[in-house]
């Protein structure tokens, strides 16, 4: 018969010392159990009712009189192993570990605990009778060490942020947390992307109450272009019909035909503005018609382009599955007709399409490549980050409210450091001189 076995406990460790400084080595306590006395960490039983982590501090105060100060790792280590017992049962069992700084007297519990040292946690093997405990062991100082690098990299964070430029974020949807962003976003500037003519009302409520931490960008992104250029089946053919006026149930709406007029405007009053969020997405369907109007996009994408360039901006871009089609539209496009800079935004490409993009023909160096949380979910994110060049790469929080903004720049930061094997303040300072450069 097999039977499951679960127990909790702590693998217990202080500062040597009691220091706190990150160069302290850790001691670790290991205990002798009376019964078979064997070194190993305190654990039991779970008690009914208890949680994890309940047993495991039970666990430890019984056996040891200390108690937990600080978890440093907040899923547990777990150690497998089998045995037989004296009926001839197969025990599988398995002690989950919490790793936790602890303090307190100690006080061995006399029934179960014989003997007990502190000892520096890279001798601890030589104490430890089980391999199982060896390798526990293994995982608790490889977690430690991801611990005390994840620390020292959100000190730095936290010291840097302020000079953190997201190129790329809508937080000005949030319209409710206007104040919270001017209070307590701590980033340096934020760009904010305008979807339709009527988000570009919103960007302008923040920039006018940001001021400088912000960039105000216009465009029509490619998932709204049917409110400015609606596929043919959304029109109405009777010709006795106003002609701006969609027949769609579903979507009735009066169509914004003055719309280039209404961005030249905003692009005269405001001379650092940029054009955005604008672009082309084979993925996304039009909600008035649901389908992927593509035609339409290429269109609108193509008059933003040349706006763009009438009024000699920058361009943050959108584009989803259609890299070698874009590939093929800047390619063919004169010189003279190219925006100056150009933000691929949530750039989702492979590495060789960074390759093409960045080592365009008279062309490249206009190309820049912003990452975002999106790109995150994607395993092979580091590999294409890695392809980036190391003067292209644009750091953005993509939120669309300011907060979920720095948390989500965190985790941008985090992999862009991984990708790179750059500091924290290498990749703050690096993607915000990157961010001067493409303005300049
Ligand atoms: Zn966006």
């Amino acid at each position: 018969m097999i039977i499951t076995d679960t127990c909790y406990g702590v693998i217990p460790l202080r500062r040597k010392n009691g220091d706190q400084e990150q160069q302290q080595e850790w001691e670790i306590l290991v205990i002798q159990h009376l019964k078979g006395e064997h070194w190993a960490f305190p654990k039991g039983h779970p008690e009914p009712n208890e949680t994890a982590l309940e047993s495991a501090k039970r666990e430890l105060h019984e056996e040891t009189g200390l108690v937990i100060d600080t978890l440093l790792v907040e899923q547990p280590l777990t150690e497998h192993y089998n045995f037989e017992n004296k009926r001839g049962d197969t025990i599988n069992k398995s002690v989950h570990y919490f790793l936790a700084q602890v303090s307190g007297t100690l006080v061995l519990q006399a029934e179960e605990v014989k003997d007990s040292r502190w000892v520096p946690i890279n001798d601890a093997h030589t104490l430890l009778t089980f391999d199982a405990a060896k390798n526990l062991l293994k995982s608790a100082i490889d977690a430690l060490h991801q611990h005390s690098i994840n620390d020292k990299m959100l000190d730095s964070f936290h010291a840097n942020k302020h000079l953190i430029i997201d190129s790329h974020s809508h937080i000005h949807e949030d319209v409710d947390n206007l104040e919270f962003a001017d209070i307590k976003l701590p980033l340096h500037c934020t760009w904010l992307m305008g979807t339709t003519v009527d988000d570009w009302t919103r960007v302008n409520r923040y920039g006018d109450r940001l001021g400088t931490r912000t960039i105000r960008c216009f465009g029509v992104h490619p998932w709204f272009v049917h409110l400015v250029h609606p596929p043919k089946e959304l029109l109405d053919t009777n010709p006795e019909q106003d002609p701006t006026k969609m027949v769609s149930d579903t979507y009735p709406t009066v169509i914004n035909t003055a719309w280039p007029d209404q961005l030249r405007q905003q692009l005269t009053q405001y001379p650092n503005a940029m054009v955005g969020e604008i672009g082309v997405d084979r993925v996304t369907k039009c909600r008035a018609t649901g389908k992927n109007e593509q035609a339409e996009q290429w269109i609108v994408f193509d008059q933003l382009i040349k706006i763009a360039v009438e009024f000699n901006r920058l361009v943050s871009l959108h584009c989803v599955q259609l890299h070698g089609k874009l590939l093929d539209y800047f390619i063919a496009l004169p010189i003279d007709q190219m925006p100056r800079k150009i933000a691929l935004h949530t750039f989702s490409g492979k590495p060789s399409t960074v390759d093409s993009f960045a080592k365009m023909k008279t062309k490249g160096n206009r190309f820049y490549f912003g990452i975002s949380f999106i790109n995150l979910s994607s395993s092979k994110v580091y590999k294409m980050i890695k392809s980036i060049p190391d003067d292209r790469l644009l750091l953005e929080s993509d939120q669309n409210t300011p907060l979920e903004a720095e948390s989500s720049i965190l985790d941008v930061v985090m992999a862009i450091c991984k990708a790179k094997e750059w500091t924290v303040e290498q990749t703050i300072t690096i993607t915000r001189q990157n961010a001067i450069e493409f303005q300049a």
